[in-house]
C-alpha cells in the first residue's frame, strides 16, 4: 500500500533521515519506534506532504507522491493524527470535525463518516457544541483522531496519540486504534509506550538517528535484547 524508498531529509545541515525505507502492506499495523529525535516524526510528515525529502520516494498504491503536497496527499486517502492533536481550540466540536472533510474524498460521504466517529466516541457527540479548547486531553485527542477520520482515510497516520493522557485514557486510545485496524484502516503508529506499541503492531520499525536499525514482527521485536535494554531498559 505505502513504500517509503531511500527516504533522507535536512533541516538545513542536519540529516533527520539519512536513508529509510520501509512498506506498508494493506490492513496492516505498523509502529515505529525510537528515541527522542530518531526521526519519527519527521517520517510522518514528509509521507504527509508537510516536509520535502532530499532524496528518495514515498509511493502510495504504485503512484510515486514525492513532493505532493499536503492536501493532495489527503486526497489521496492517508489522514495524519497529529502530535499535540492541534485541533482548532475557538471552534466547536462539530465544527473542528467538519474540517476534517473539506477535502473532495471525503464530500460524499460526510453523514456517514460523522455518524461513525459519534459512534466511536459517543463523548464527542454529547459535546457537539462544546468548544474544542475546553475539552479534557483525552477528549481532544478523540477529536483529532475523529477529524482525521473525517478525511475518509484508508491510511491512518499517529503521532504519539497517548502523550499526556493517564493510562487508563492510553489503553483506551490503544482500543480505538486496534479497532480501527479491525475495521480494514492500515495504521502507521508511532508511541512511546513501546511495549503496548509492539504488541499492537503486525510489523514494527525502529528508527535510530535517521536509519532503521531493525525490523520484524512486533512482538519478536519486544524479544529482542537490543530492544528490550534500549527501549524497556530490561
Ligand atoms: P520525538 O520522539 O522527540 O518527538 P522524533 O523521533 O519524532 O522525536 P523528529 O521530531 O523527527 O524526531 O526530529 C528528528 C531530528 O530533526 C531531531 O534532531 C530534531 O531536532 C530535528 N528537527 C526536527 N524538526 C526540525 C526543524 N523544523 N528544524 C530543524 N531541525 C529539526
Amino acid at each position: 500500500m505505502l513504500a517509503v524508498e531511500n527516504l533522507k531529509v535536512r533541516y538545513g545541515e542536519a540529516e533527520a533521515l539519512a536513508d529509510v525505507s520501509l512498506h506498508i502492506l494493506p490492513g496492516e499495523i505498523v509502529s515505529v519506534v525510537g528515541a527522542n529525535g530518531a526521526g519519527k516524526t519527521t517520517l510522518i510528515r514528509t509521507i504527509a506532504g508537510m516536509v520535502k525529502a532530499a532524496q528518495g520516494r514515498v509511493v502510495f498504491d504504485g503512484q510515486d507522491i514525492t513532493g505532493l503536497d499536503s492536501t493532495g496527499v489527503c486526497e489521496l486517502g492517508i489522514a495524519q493524527v497529529p502530535e499535540g492533536r492541534q485541533i482548532f481550540p475557538s471552534l466547536s466540536v462539530v465544527e473542528n470535525l467538519r474540517l476534517g472533510a473539506t477535502l473532495r474524498r471525503a464530500q460524499a460521504d460526510r453523514k456517514q463518516n460523522l455518524s461513525r466517529v459519534y459512534e466511536t466516541f459517543p463523548r464527542l457527540a454529547e459535546r457537539q457544541k462544546q468548544l474544542a479548547g475546553t475539552l479534557s486531553g483525552g477528549e481532544q485527542q478523540m477529536l483529532a483522531i475523529g477529524r482525521a477520520l473525517m478525511a475518509n482515510p484508508r491510511l491512518v497516520m499517529f503521532d504519539e496519540p497517548s502523550l499526556g493522557l493517564s493510562p487508563i485514557l492510553t489503553e483506551e486510545m490503544f482500543g480505538v486504534v486496534s479497532s480501527l485496524h479491525d475495521s480494514g484502516f492500515s495504521v502507521v503508529l508511532v508511541e512511546q509506550n513501546v511495549v503496548e506499541s509492539l504488541e499492537l503492531c503486525d510489523r514494527a520499525y525502529v528508527l535510530e538517528t535517521g536509519n532503521i536499525a531493525l525490523e520484524g514482527d512486533g512482538k519478536a521485536l519486544l524479544g529482542d535484547d537490543r530492544v528490550r535494554q534500549a527501549y524497556l531498559g530490561l
